[in-house]
């Protein structure tokens, strides 16, 4: 097979498959009959999938459960020996990986903190590759039982064509062709996807088990952005562009935008406009960010944890125009849950709580009602587990 032909075998092989497979990767350990009852579909039609998935090694029968009898208990669970796959993400900070298991379960991470931002474009997938051979290295399953890799790119993709387009974080990255490259190094099925699609199939699978139908998860750092599912569907939108929170204008200031427009929610309150709003600010201030050569975004969450007076103040203002932003489509959305980018505990209860309030102010009490809203447990690698996630969930359907 050449390699530009280099397909992602599927585990399903046909629709009733995929759906069992779905449903015990939701649900696990469950039951034939949990399956039934959740399909609809005949417990005949369910037995037979099930047998063949179990003797092909795919699923198997928890040691406790009951599969012999006339009553079948709890007990199916996707086979974490099957195989494995890699999710990697890169951006201008460094290149994350994750191996993960056919269970969804992160089996090896690697983590490369290096500037990315001015390197050539061989330089930065030459590294992509060393980190995917690494992460491969700390795997205790054979090479070959590897399925796929899963590129997790910080820019506008190309879907058909493999290729990252541009990101603006990274000044070389223009017109890249991830897909045919890794494919060719690695001899994997490689699988392309952005980051902010990457990050909420992340905390679906991994923390919400695929539980909410209507879900906003709110990725907060050096940029702003929104994952969006309603209605079971992810939402992305023409050209992978929807999401793009942080560049909804929330002020009248004349406070420039990376995206060139004034006044963006991304320019009045993200990581990178907290350090410069502290940088501009420090010298008239007893702030302990003084005793700091140069300020990050982080720096500042931090400081304001600690009751910082100066720190405080900043992302006091930035939570609350956070907030009332996530609030606006909320009631435009309506979600079940809005989870919230694990960073934002960085800045201690007290913000937190100046958030939260913000966001409770602005929203329509009919929406208040059915909404929860939580902040993410997941606190790394986000973007290489939705990666990892996303090629084992092209597995499982047809
Ligand atoms: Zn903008």
């Amino acid at each position: 097979m050449s390699i530009d032909k280099l397909k992602l075998s599927k585990i399903a092989q046909n629709g009733t498959q995929s759906t069992i497979l779905q449903i015990v990767r939701d649900n696990s350990p469950i039951s034939r009959s949990g399956i039934v009852s959740l399909t609809g579909q005949p417990h005949a039609a369910i037995s037979r999938s099930t047998a063949v998935l179990l003797e092909n090694k795919i699923l198997l029968a928890d040691s406790g459960s009951d599969t012999n009898g006339p009553r079948r208990k709890r007990g199916l669970e996707l086979n974490s020996d099957y195989g494995y796959v890699i999710g990697i993400e890169y951006s201008a900070d460094g290149i994350e990986a994750v191996a993960m298991n056919t269970a969804y379960q992160p089996i090896a991470k690697t983590d490369k903190k290096t500037d990315l931002a001015n390197l050539n474009q061989n330089q930065i997938l030459e590294l992509i590759c060393e980190s995917v051979k690494e992460v491969q290295k700390k795997v205790k399953m054979s090479e070959d039982k590897c399925i796929g890799l899963a590129a997790v790119d910080p820019g506008l993709i190309d879907d058909d064509q493999g290729m990252s387009v541009f990101a603006t974080t990274m000044c070389n990255w223009n017109n890249v062709p991830v897909v045919d490259y890794c494919q060719q190094q690695l001899k994997l099925p490689v699988m392309l996807l952005g980051s902010s699609k990457a990050k909420t199939l992340a905390v679906d699978r991994m923390e919400l088990k695929n539980s909410i139908a209507n879900l906003l998860y709110i990725e907060y750092g050096r940029g702003i952005a929104c994952g969006i599912k309603l209605n079971n569907t992810y939402i992305s939108g023409e050209g992978h562009l929807a999401g793009e929170l942080g560049h909804l204008q929330v002020s009248d200031s004349n406070v420039v935008c990376r995206c060139g427009g004034v006044g963006c929610l991304e320019a009045m309150a993200s990581l990178t406009a907290l350090a410069q709003t502290a940088s501009s600010s420090i010298e008239s201030n007893n702030s302990i960010l003084s005793q700091n050569k140069s300020i990050t975004g982080m720096d500042v969450l931090r400081a304001a944890a600690q009751n910082d007076k100066l720190a405080s103040r900043i992302v006091d203002e930035a939570f609350d125009r956070l907030g009332a932003a996530i609030a606006g489509l909320v009631n435009i959305l309506s979600p079940k849950l809005v989870l919230l980018d694990n960073i934002i505990n960085e800045a201690g209860p007290d913000a937190v709580t100046v958030l939260m309030r913000s966001l409770q102010k602005t929203i329509l009490a009919s929406h208040r009602r059915q909404l929860e809203i939580r902040i993410s447990s997941l606190t790394s690698h986000i973007g290489a587990l939705g990666g990892a996630a996303a090629i084992l969930d092209n597995c499982l359907t047809v």
